[in-house]
């Protein structure tokens, strides 16, 4: 069973319930160790992340929280952080609140311009998906999705975050291939070459069970395909469900579970005494 989850948020951000119902549904499923990972703070207005000013109240939060359940669980201080491809990089406060997280989730959520007008989002529309594409890119799904994969990698490359999140994230509206076919030739050599910049790294990918519960038949981020191509280069992995609510905390967990052990992944990662450890799946 898998015992871990480093992808959860709260009423912190866009989720909907509290930190101690976070808390308090992973240990009722038998998790042993998870992490909090509210979004962090973008530097534009937005109706989804943290607001800055109650930073200092989540890490006290969940500083409190760690005492409370320390008997029954450990909890990790983790954050989602957001990494632009306008920008090449992170925002400047969240470099300086890093060192005071347990563990940092690096992910792309949006798409082109990230200051001025309407920020447009990866995940929140097809419409807004579709629109983005079509102001920053005149339409040219390919050149986006090759602008990503390489944002991805300067990401991991410049920051190496304990996890990269959701990883294929852009297949989100990709219903019966509206953007783009998986199997394509081009597509495969981006993602590809994108887990050869990774593998470089110590960075570990988050197996993502969450994608099913927001937006049925999506699958997992990762796609199944990648699974053993991540394999071939020994890239670690981590677990997450990416829960916005108690009932996803271990959503499609013994699916991933299973999935993995069939492409000869034997192990992921979990924080164990705040130090990184491989720990056996299937056990
Ligand atoms: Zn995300
Ligand atoms: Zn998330």
């Amino acid at each position: 069973m898998l015992q871990a989850n480093y992808h959860i948020h709260s009423d912190y951000c866009d989720g909907r319930d509290t930190l101690e119902e976070m808390v308090a549904a992973g240990i009722a499923k038998g998790l042993t160790s998870i992490g909090l990972s509210s979004h962090f703070p973008l530097p534009f207005p937005n109706d989804w992340t943290m607001k800055e000013e109650r930073l200092e109240h989540y890490l006290n939060d969940i500083k409190n929280l760690k005492e409370k359940y320390a008997s029954q669980i450990e909890l990790y201080c983790g954050m989602e952080i957001d990494f632009f491809i306008d920008r090449q990089d992170i925002s400047d406060l969240a470099k300086t609140v890093i060192p005071q997280l347990d563990y940092a989730i690096m992910s792309i959520h949006t798409l082109g311009k990230t200051s001025g007008d309407k920020v447009f989002y990866i995940d929140e529309s097809q419409h807004d998906f579709e629109l983005g594409i079509e102001k920053y890119y005149q339409g040219d799904q390919q050149a986006f999705i090759k602008d990503y994969y390489q944002s991805l990698e300067k990401m991991v490359q410049s920051y190496k975050p304990d996890i990269l999140g959701h990883i294929d994230l852009i297949k989100k509206y990709n219903q019966n291939n509206y953007f783009f076919d998986q199997n394509d030739r081009w597509y495969q050599e981006t993602v590809r070459s994108c887990l050869d910049g990774i593998a470089a790294t110590k960075t570990r990918i988050e197996i993502n069970t969450g994608a099913n519960m927001r937006v049925p038949g999506v699958g997992r981020y990762p796609s199944d395909w990648m699974i053993p191509e991540m394999k071939k280069r020994n890239i670690p992995i981590t677990i997450g469900s990416d829960s916005h609510s108690v009932e996803g905390i271990v959503y499609e967990y013994n699916q991933a579970e299973a999935y993995l052990e069939q492409c000869g992944y034997q192990e992921y990662w979990i924080l164990k005494k705040g130090r990184w450890k491989a720990q056996l799946l299937g056990v």
